[in-house]
């Protein structure tokens, strides 16, 4: 298989609603965030691949539950990536904001994010275009989702408005692989939100389509995201004025504050 071959970016459904996703060559494969094994090792056996690599974004056991059977099953030395600071089982490699891990086989290059929100360690993979990466593509986890964020779990609204703010700075056509198939729900949230948003309407019809046929609505991108998702839409108007009704505060000063009030009122939706 030649070195250059494009990468091909692959969902492995597991649980209710997760992703596990599967990054490969044809030959080489690193998984993400691989919550069970089971579904795991059928992929990687049907489609004759070897497991290179795992990449964690968060230790919540629905990323993590899978990996030491992989390990197990697939060689003990298989690297694990992390974040610092979390209890991840198995992991051999711990990352932090701005390391660039070179991985060799598939060969693809990730710069590592902190993005504190969900959890206080929770990092995010981004792959920038490269000779076999056609677009730049984002491992995000449980931070965001098709239309919608991860709960609050562990950080605070500032901390999950910077988290954001860091892939609203990435290219707009960069492909989110999120970890969940959420995105019916927090569409019906977002049109609560903004029930007037040309672009959330016509959104709410793909996605309704793709999930009539059992299809993913994923990856999103992050131009898309921009458009629709009312979390990384704190500074617009629409969705300033709806915190402020929703919450009966006349004073929502910051992304932050407004995040705080939507983020809150979906909790409850
Ligand atoms: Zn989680």
């Amino acid at each position: 298989m030649d070195k250059n071959t494009l990468l091909q970016v692959w969902p492995i459904p597991a649980f209710d609603d997760n992703y596990i996703w599967c990054i490969h060559d044809g030959k080489s494969a690193l998984v993400v965030d691989p919550g069970d094994s089971a579904p795991v090792e059928d992929y990687l056996l049907q489609n004759d691949l070897v497991l290179a690599g795992i990449l964690i974004t968060h230790h919540h056991a629905d990323h993590t539950g899978g990996i030491l059977n992989l390990l197990r099953n697939f060689g003990a030395d298989i690297p694990v990536y992390g974040p610092v600071g979390a209890d991840i089982p198995g992991r051999t490699v711990i990352v932090k904001e701005d390391d660039k891990l070179e991985i060799a086989s598939p060969r693809i290059s990730f710069k590592v994010f902190e993005v504190p929100g969900h959890t206080l360690t929770h990092i995010a993979y981004f792959a920038n275009m490269q000779a076999n990466v056609v677009e730049p593509i984002l491992f995000c986890g449980d931070t965001l989702f098709a239309s919608g964020c991860g709960r609050l779990f562990e950080g605070t609204p500032t901390q999950m408005t910077q988290s954001l703010a860091k892939f609203a700075s990435l290219p707009k056509n960069t492909l989110v692989y999120c970890t969940h198939e959420y995105t019916l729900s927090n569409i019906r949230f977002a049109l609560a939100v903004e029930p007037n948003n040309v672009n959330l309407l016509s959104w709410s019809e793909k996605a309704q389509a793709l999930r009539a046929q059992n299809l993913p609505t994923l990856p999103t991108t992050i131009g898309q995201e921009l458009q629709v998702n009312p979390f990384m839409r704190c500074d617009q108007a629409a969705v300033i004025a709806m915190a402020k009704e929703v919450s009966m505060q006349q004073d929502l000063p910051t992304p932050a504050h407004v995040l705080a009030v939507i983020r809150a009122w979906k909790d409850r939706f």
